[in-house]
């Protein structure tokens, strides 16, 4: 089955008792037994729920594994996949990550034991100097945030295949309809559903999925012992949102890259962060392991100051301020001062996140409009 056709159909059936075509929402927190221990496969809904069944085949099936794992955040998943490990366990993960994720490795397990290292992943050659023997996953995530970097999946997948180390990517920024990471090897795929996947920037979620069932099994024990589960309607919310995920990520990568050449050739813009352009140090990589570019671009000012950017930052209508990405509409941030402030101003700098650089998400308006918008905001 081709992409298009499942995000419709794969691993939803029309419901048994009513035959209704949308998989409804069960709002249940506990199943009915016949007998003690007899039941239908349900006894209670932290463990399981049937419109988070739904949700996780068909995810499963969407980055081509065997087995998805829904959770109450982007987060919640990364928090049950990093408890997978031990204290004196340690991590490779990349210099230029979501600023949340960067939290939680530093300041809620690194205080539990667990050892992080923080490297340029763009080059395979610094994950392979930072290997240790306590080394046990390394953690993707591509294209970058906020500087768009590409990283190589299936050359890392294959240096930590052979040092017995797992893999887990962040598919966050590219979604399953540009990448498939399990194809290249990773161990691990985790998206934040609040993004691409929901599309329409109204709830919640995360998802994990994986191939082996041994991987699953595990953090179907997390989950359920640590309780990071969503709500059905939210699973309701992703489901209906994957159906059009493909026309989503068709228009917005389209704009993207129109707006991308605007902002190149703008006077007043110092660089702009697109992989999709010939020049970018991860295109080749990128056109190897996308379908297309991504919807996501930054770009920096000639006037490197707080000031320059504020005044694109709050020039634009179309674009509005705020944290987030992914939704059907266009957002316009400050990685500086929202998403990365939770990163020391040192490791800003050394990563390229200047107090001028500006991140757009691009949506799916017409892209001449959204053009008007930032000319007239650059102005
Ligand atoms: C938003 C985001 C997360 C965290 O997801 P939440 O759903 O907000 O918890 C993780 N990784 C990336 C790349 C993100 O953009």
């Amino acid at each position: 089955m081709k992409f298009a056709t499942k995000a419709i159909h794969a691993g939803i059936k029309p419901d048994a008792t009513s035959g209704a075509i949308m998989t409804p929402i069960f709002q249940t927190s506990t199943y009915v037994q016949d007998a003690p221990g007899v039941h239908k496969g349900y006894e209670y809904a932290r463990t399981q729920n049937p419109t988070r069944n739904v949700l996780q085949n068909q995810l499963a099936a969407l980055e081509n594994g065997n087995h998805g794992i829904c959770f109450s955040s982007g987060l919640a998943a990364t928090d049950a996949i990093i408890k997978l490990f031990d204290p004196g366990d340690h991590i490779i993960s990349s210099n230029d990550l979501y600023g949340g994720t960067y939290r939680i490795f530093t300041k809620v397990f690194q205080r539990y034991g667990v050892d992080f290292s923080f490297v340029d992943m763009t080059t395979v050659s610094a994950i392979e100097q930072a290997i240790q023997p306590t080394t046990k996953l390394i953690w993707i995530e591509t294209p970058t945030n906020p500087m768009l970097n590409i990283v190589d999946i299936k050359a890392v997948c294959e240096l930590a295949k052979k040092h017995n180390i797992l893999v887990c990517v962040d598919n966050t920024f590219a979604s399953p309809y540009l990448q498939q990471p399990l194809d290249l090897g990773a161990d691990f795929v985790l998206h934040s559903a609040t993004k691409y996947l929901g599309g329409h920037s109204d709830v919640i979620h995360g998802a994990v999925v994986v191939k082996e069932k041994n991987l699953a099994d595990r953090l179907a024990f997390i989950q359920n012992a640590c309780g990071a589960v969503p709500g059905p309607q939210d699973c309701f919310l992703i489901l209906r949102g994957i159906k059009t995920l493909h026309i989503r990520m068709e228009r917005a990568c389209e704009n993207t890259q129109k707006i991308a050449a605007f902002l190149q050739s703008h006077p007043k813009v110092a660089s702009v962060n697109y992989p999709g352009f010939k020049a970018h140090k991860g295109h080749e990589i990128a056109k190897q392991q996308m379908k297309h570019f991504g919807a996501m671009v930054s770009f920096s000012l000639k006037d490197d100051s707080l000031d320059a950017a504020n005044k694109v930052l709050s020039g634009t209508d179309l674009f509005s301020l705020a944290e987030s990405l992914g939704g059907v509409e266009s957002l316009i941030g400050h990685p500086a001062t929202m998403t990365h402030a939770s990163i020391p101003l040192e490791e800003r700098r050394k990563t390229g996140v200047l107090d001028s650089l500006i991140r757009l998400s691009v949506g799916i308006e017409d892209a001449d409009d959204l053009i008007d918008d930032l000319a007239k905001a650059l102005q």
